[in-house]
């Protein structure tokens, strides 16, 4: 439906504007470089098989934009403002390209919580732990499909919270970062995969609640957090606009809304970079 659509607007732009071609530019997300941000590098590089690009041993997604290529980079949230670099491997040989990371300073956000969702019992502490095992297992996912666009409409209709890199302070004690976009919705609002992929995983997690990841290629990893309902299975192919679940508040959060996280080269990026 989704896809009928879409052509349908295209053709119809292109009646429109006869000039404009059908097979434009490649949608690439808006550059940011600072943490938590990415970093665009276009490479020097022509040649047609998919070059290897790593940051920190982990392999970044690289496009091919018309002729181009370009690194599409994520920025750890903890990266220090330091020079960073990438080494690209293509059938010409290796390279280094250099990159600098700006400065950005995130707000703190002060929440009220369960008190067991804190201060963790020895119990949930185990929990946790085994949980991230999972959670690290499907960010270093990779598969070399290029993704069929870095444009990506958020997944429910709501108000976006600008939330992303706040440093969180429940209940009066520090503790990690916000690494995701919050929308607000109401409990039972379908949410929608914004492009295609693959279902790499789901459960229930102890912070997380429901939770849906999805591979789009290339490193590109999304999440959906605090589900009321998980409407897809591992391994499940998902067309953009697929229903994967509804808006819920399972696990810690103080009101139903869909937690959105994005992750390339296993770095938690900021969403909105990819909202157009
Ligand atoms: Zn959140």
């Amino acid at each position: 439906m989704t896809l009928v659509l879409r052509l349908a607007t295209a053709a119809m732009v292109a009646c429109a504007l006869p000039w404009v071609a059908l097979a434009g530019p490649y949608s690439l997300p808006r550059e940011s470089a600072v943490p938590g941000g990415i970093k665009l590098i276009r490479l020097d590089y022509k040649g047609t098989a998919l070059p290897a690009v790593d940051v920190d041993g982990q392999r970044a997604m690289v496009i091919q934009d018309g002729l181009d290529w370009v690194a599409v980079v994520g920025i750890p949230l903890s990266a220090p403002l330091a020079p960073r670099k990438v080494v690209i491997h293509d059938s010409e040989g290796r390279q280094e390209m250099a990159f600098t990371v700006g400065d950005k300073r995130y707000a703190s956000q002060s929440l009220k919580v369960a008190p067991r969702q804190v201060n963790l019992s020895a119990e949930d502490l185990a929990r946790v732990n085994r949980e991230r095992v999972i959670i690290d297992a499907a960010l270093g996912r990779w598969r070399d499909e290029q993704p069929e666009s870095l444009h990506l409409p958020q997944p429910v209709p709501g108000a976006r919270s600008s939330s992303f890199g706040m440093r969180r302070i429940f209940n009066g004690e520090s503790r990690n970062p916000h690494t995701g976009m919050d929308i607000a919705a109401p409990t039972g609002t379908p949410v929608l995969a914004p492009i295609a992929g693959t279902v790499i995983d789901t459960g229930e997690f102890f912070f997380n609640g429901n939770t849906v990841f999805v591979d789009h290629g290339r490193g590109l990893i999304s999440m959906y957090c605090h589900l009321s309902a998980i409407d897809v299975k591992p391994g499940q192919h998902l067309a953009a606009g697929a229903r994967l679940g509804l808006v819920g508040m399972t696990g810690r959060a103080t009101g139903p809304h869909l937690h959105w996280g994005l992750s390339l080269n296993r770095a938690w990026v900021d969403p909105e970079l990819f909202v157009p």
